[in-house]
């Protein structure tokens, strides 16, 4: 599905560690096809979760990509910026009546998802909704914000809600529907405890202020997708097209973590080995 607007992608590096092979690949893939679609690669520093990033492992990214011979943009948006964005968007979800406070910590939500069995594992399941009863103007500062997602799906009405996915993996038309985000999500949170915003609300408001027609990114994210689109319709932001690609493996089958030191991208320019190698190496 071609988009109508000028083509434009992302990389959107978390700084909580160094970047390895599998961020070059997710880099040099929205790099490409940037370059296929005669449009614009854009970085953004996914900063939010403050306590885990720091200054050194972001101006590293920078360093790194720009090694690979990648150029951007500026200035870049870096999420730690936008708390103004943020919290708008968040106040006008509150008054519509979508959101409601939250302060259950996660060993709550374990407990009262949990089978009455000891020992046995927690089932993944979305959010019982213990807090669901809790007006706004009972928020105290210890609480985070979820979605009421009865109350957002009823807002919607009978809006058809999916996205379309360019990547090889599972291309075509992928629908968003009520009984799935029921199922598989629940009443997501929107701002964490703790840093007062989640992943999903911020990189939908952040996709929409750069103007990104195709999202880019790990296969790893693809089941996050779907709240994604239901947040795109709720705040009427356009949808983009997505491409999620393969995740890069280590030799066990693996996916690389950050963890994973010796394959940095800096443990690897310290070996000697040029940008093209890698590009060779992850196939481009
Ligand atoms: N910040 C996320 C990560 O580092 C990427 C989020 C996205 O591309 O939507 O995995």
């Amino acid at each position: 599905m071609p988009p109508d607007r000028p083509y434009r992608t992302r990389f959107a590096p978390s700084p909580t560690g160094l970047l390895h092979l599998g961020h070059a690949f997710s880099a040099l893939t929205g790099w490409a096809r940037a370059q296929e679609m005669d449009g614009t690669f854009l970085l953004r520093i996914e900063d939010i979760d403050t306590p885990r990033c720091t200054q050194a492992f972001r101006d590293a990214i920078f360093d790194d990509l720009h090694w690979l011979g990648l150029v951007w943009p500026t200035p870049v948006i870096e999420q730690s910026q936008r708390r103004m964005a943020y919290d708008r968007a968040l106040s006008g979800l509150i008054a519509r009546g979508l959101v409601y406070p939250c302060r259950c910590t996660r060993t709550e939500i374990r407990a009262a998802l949990s089978a009455p069995q000891e020992g046995a594992p927690a089932p993944t399941a979305p959010y019982p909704g213990t807090c669901r009863h809790r007006p706004p103007s009972d928020a105290g500062p210890k609480d985070g914000w979820r979605l009421n997602l009865d109350a957002a799906l009823e807002s919607l009405g009978d809006t058809t809600m999916g996205f379309f996915e360019n990547g090889p993996l599972h291309p075509g038309w992928h629908n968003v529907t009520s009984l799935a985000l029921l199922h598989a999500h629940g009443d997501i949170i929107l701002a964490r405890r703790d840093i007062g915003i989640s992943y999903a609300l911020a990189v939908v408001l952040d996709d929409a202020a750069q103007g990104i027609t195709e999202v880019v990114r790990g296969e790893d994210l693809f089941d996050a997708t779907p709240p994604q689109i239901l947040l795109q319709n709720l705040l009427e932001l356009p949808t983009p097209t997505y491409w999620h690609h393969a995740l890069i493996r280590d030799e066990f089958g693996k996916r690389l973590a950050k963890r994973d030191g010796g394959r940095a991208l800096q443990a690897v320019r310290g070996e000697g080995l040029r940008p093209s190698d890698i590009i060779a190496q992850l196939g481009f």
